[in-house]
């Protein structure tokens, strides 16, 4: 099965005047060749594509959509903020307001700034950390995503080594190898990055180990070095509060974006007062990163998060999903890894070196109305019900079962085995 014809038409045209017809992480290159490309619209847990097929949306936008899309709440805050201004002179007072939230909610931060992705985030904590240390060299998780810039973009096209020459990296989780990164990095040592958990594509997640982060908090309090957690992905996802909180450490810096304003354009750097003159030290900005009517939203979305349940109820809808998935897979004679939170799901098969079983699975699911992703975790949403996460587990079964009956024909995905061989 291939995609329909209003986005097969649209490949057809975009092709002609997007490079390879699409770029980034949306782009389906690495996906199996019947899902969507282009979309029409998307509502509270659901989304269509241009050919007006209906999906329950277990990706949420790769992680914007937490509350659900279009959140009338969020969209009326917006609203009345874009009736007012939005990218203006100078910012609004919604921008005091907004960093007022932040520090009040997440526990390490005195301060924020704003900016739209969250590279611009990442890459900010980078400079605003090597400002405060006067240091250079900066220490990441092996494999841990934290943008498209030169620094970290995983595809080297376009990069000479000389962006990345202070860049080392080590293994998540790995206190030894990230005690050795930091010795062999001297009194040059600006930074240790470090994502909540472990989110990498293709591979199982993996929480982190409570003794890795409290040894990574004590080496930057030894070195004087600052601890950058990237939040961007899982911020408010796992916590109401940095997610580090949830293993007692506290960051000097965070990198926040994505679900902050519920899918509206900013993204955040959050510091302590540790960092606060490196901060004030550094030139960033950008013609969008003070606009009015995102700001309002994030303000919006930022009172939900702290008055409802939202967390309590991704997490019950994640447990509900997992179970479900897991006896579906079992009595179609598959077995599943299921890792990380349960609201951020990865979804990979046992026994499924290049990915075809898990390609298969997720072109069924698609079929039947629900958008799942073969090698990049999912993320739950507000909006979601039991009654969707019952749906989407019944789809599951009957997309075991036409995976079984289809398995001895299945052929891996024409680029796939080439990622995975240079992982
Ligand atoms: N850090 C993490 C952990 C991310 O997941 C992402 C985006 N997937 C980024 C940084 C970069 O964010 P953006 O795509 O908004 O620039």
């Amino acid at each position: 099965m291939t995609s329909g014809p209003q986005d097969a038409a649209l490949r057809a045209r975009a092709r002609q005047v997007i490079p390879n017809g699409m770029y980034g992480h949306e782009s389906t290159r690495l996906l199996p060749a019947s899902f969507p490309q282009f979309f029409g619209r998307a509502e509270g847990a659901h989304l269509w594509d241009v050919d007006g097929n209906r999906y329950l949306d277990l990706m949420c936008a790769y992680g914007p959509n937490l509350l659900g899309y279009r959140d009338h709440r969020v969209e009326a805050a917006a609203a009345a903020q874009a009736a007012l201004g939005d990218a203006m002179t100078g910012p609004s007072a919604v921008m005091v307001e907004l960093a007022e939230a932040l520090v009040s909610m997440v526990g390490h931060a005195d301060w924020a700034m704003f900016c739209k992705n969250g590279t611009d985030a990442t890459t900010m904590a980078m400079t605003v950390a090597r400002a405060q240390t006067g240091r250079r060299r900066v220490l990441v998780a092996s494999r841990s995503y934290h943008g498209a810039a030169p620094w970290c973009t995983p595809v080297p096209a376009g990069v000479v080594p000389e962006e990345r020459a202070f860049i080392t990296t080590y293994a998540y989780n790995d206190t030894a190898g990230l005690e050795a990164a930091v010795a062999a990095a001297g009194d040059d040592l600006a930074a240790v990055f470090a994502t909540p958990f472990k989110h990498d594509s293709f591979e199982d997640q993996a929480l982190p180990d409570p003794a890795y982060a409290q040894r990574a908090r004590q080496l930057c309090d030894e070195t004087g070095a600052m601890l950058v957690i990237d939040d961007v992905r899982a911020g408010f996802r796992l916590a109401r509060d940095s997610s580090w909180s949830l293993v007692g450490v506290e960051p000097d810096l965070s990198a926040w974006g994505k679900c902050i304003a519920n899918g509206h354009p900013i993204s955040a750097l959050l510091g302590s007062d540790r960092c606060r003159k490196g901060a004030g030290a550094v030139y960033v900005t950008g013609s969008f990163w003070f606009a009015a009517v995102p700001m309002a939203a994030a303000i919006e979305t930022l009172r939900i998060l702290r008055e409802s349940d939202y967390l309590e109820h991704t997490v019950a809808l994640g447990e509900q999903l997992r179970s479900g998935l897991a006896a579906a897979a079992a009595a179609h004679g598959f077995s599943v890894r299921q890792t990380g939170p349960v609201q951020m799901p990865q979804v990979l098969f046992d026994g499924d070196p290049d990915l075809r079983v898990g390609f298969a699975w997720a072109a069924a699911m698609v079929e039947r109305g629900v958008y799942v992703h073969p090698w990049h975790n999912m993320f739950l949403c507000a909006a979601m019900t039991a009654e969707d996460i019952e749906a989407a587990v019944a789809a599951a079964g009957d997309a075991f079962a036409q995976v079984r009956a289809s398995l001895p024909g299945l052929e891996p995905h024409p680029l796939i085995p080439h990622v995975l061989a240079g992982h």
